[in-house]
């Protein structure tokens, strides 16, 4: 076969052959897919010329931004010298021995053992393993049942789909048994008339109180949430909510994992958005920043807590074949150590964190815009019809979806939830692409309003 050479054969070739996740099909094979074919520091090229500056760091991972020398390198030395083997059985390699002693060092105390996975989704299965296989061996079998929330993302297989409260998902596919979804802390669109985020935030977090006493403490092992709900978007809790769940994870013998996939790696301003919000979980999960994309890599973290009883328990029937790659672990390795050097952490806290921040709050005066909330450096706008009353467009999604294809023919990538827009650029943004990425902003909303 001749390799096709213009964009409009290969987006031909594409429409024929490649079945995109999470795309409407109808509307691919009719308009093709844009075609990226290199990428700079923020900045994206597709195969028509344009550059496109990333707002959402690829799918929230590319944390270093494109084009580190030093991570190739790494990949590639680490393929010439060992390019797989696996961690089965006993055996290892150093890449995925040095990785765990790094990451059991970013963490927060608690954490000194992980599981490693090739993605979040994976990492979230082992996650319902992990929990249920733990209290088995504490002689607690019927403490299966693990809550998550509403509008809740952690992957899409069938187990991590049906973690995730997103009901667009479960209506497509099978899901799996004992999990419970409970209410989200979405202040601007569950609130209720009259309250406040501080009230709002505590009668959030006591759905998950109330679900306890319903079900029996006995019957439950978990509850699992992302720090800031990411793909459900972009719904940063009242300041209430966490301090409010950490107490009652505190209070009930129930494991608390924080899906870190999005808000690990610096995304909140600091390494691990249980930080930010000052709790204390039992598991943590990451993926995608902690080789910011450039391997697919996954962790399931433990509390000391939690490793004594599974190592009690003798084998863990679990684990995947490219669990620790050497080449993806020498790529995390990279990764963090360019984020350590560079301080990116500390430039999402104190730096290009707050200046952005405030532009992107000052979005809030736009006659479309309900909220523009951000918190280190992941953000979104609420589009709505009427910003007092807090009222949604009629035909959801549909002022969401245009103004995302603005953004787009404006050559930014944000994203639409519904009809909120959300932005998650890499962290090495400096302030003048800040500024850009605002102006891109205000012109995508002058264009939809
Ligand atoms: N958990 C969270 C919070 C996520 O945002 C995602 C992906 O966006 C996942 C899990 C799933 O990760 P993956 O797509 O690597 O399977």
């Amino acid at each position: 076969m001749t390799l096709p050479k213009t964009t409009a054969e290969l987006r031909a070739l594409d429409a024929a052959h490649h079945l995109h996740p999470f795309s409407d099909m109808k509307s691919l094979n009719a308009e093709g897919s844009r075609i990226v074919v290199k990428a700079e520091g923020v900045w994206l090229t597709d195969s028509d010329g344009n550059r496109i500056l990333d707002g959402m760091s690829g799918l929230w991972c590319v944390n270093v931004g494109y084009g580190r020398e030093e991570i190739v390198e790494a990949v590639a030395a680490q393929l010439r010298e060992l390019p797989y083997y696996n961690t089965f059985f006993k055996t290892t390699h150093r890449p995925a021995i040095e990785l765990s002693a790094k990451l059991a060092e970013l963490t927060p105390p608690q954490f000194n053992k992980v599981f490693f996975t090739g993605s979040g989704s994976e990492s979230n299965d082992t996650v319902i393993k992990l929990v249920r296989r733990y209290f088995q061996i504490k002689e607690k079998p019927e403490k299966k049942i693990i809550i998550s929330r509403r509008n809740a993302y952690h992957g899409s297989t069938v187990a991590a789909g049906s973690l995730g409260g997103m009901a667009p998902m479960h209506g497509q596919s099978a899901v799996i048994p004992d999990i419970l979804h409970i209410a989200q802390p979405y202040f601007w669109g569950e609130a209720r008339q009259g309250e406040t985020p501080e009230e709002f935030g505590l009668r959030t977090a006591r759905a998950l109180e109330a679900a306890i006493d319903a079900m029996g403490e006995d019957r439950i092992a978990a509850f699992i949430a992302e720090p800031v709900q990411g793909a459900g978007g972009v719904i940063i809790p009242p300041a209430s909510y966490w301090p409010e769940i950490a107490r009652i994870c505190r209070e009930r013998d129930i494991l608390f994992v924080s899906d870190e996939v999005i808000c690990g790696f610096g995304r909140t301003g600091s390494w691990f958005g249980c930080e930010t919000f000052g709790t204390e979980p039992d598991i943590l999960v990451m993926a995608k920043g902690i080789t910011s994309g450039y391997m697919p890599l996954g962790g399931v973290m433990v509390a000391d807590r939690v490793a004594e009883v599974l190592h009690e328990g003798g084998d863990f029937n679990h684990g995947y074949t490219y669990s620790g790659h050497p080449a993806a672990c020498a790529a995390a390795l990279a990764n963090l150590a360019i984020m350590q050097r560079e301080d990116l952490v500390g430039r999402v806290a104190n730096d290009v964190g707050p200046y952005l921040q405030a532009r992107w709050n000052a979005l809030a005066e736009h006659p479309l815009v309900g909220e523009a909330p951000m918190l280190g450096l992941v953000g979104a706008l609420e589009l709505t019809p009427d910003k007092l009353g807090r009222t949604k467009f009629p035909d959801v999604g549909k002022v969401g979806t245009l103004a995302r294809d603005f953004s787009f023919k404006n050559n930014l990538v944000m994203r639409a939830v519904r009809d909120r827009l959300i932005i998650a650029p890499p962290l090495v943004i400096s302030h003048e692409e800040c500024d850009e990425l605002i102006a891109r902003v205000r012109k995508t909303l002058d264009d939809t309003f």
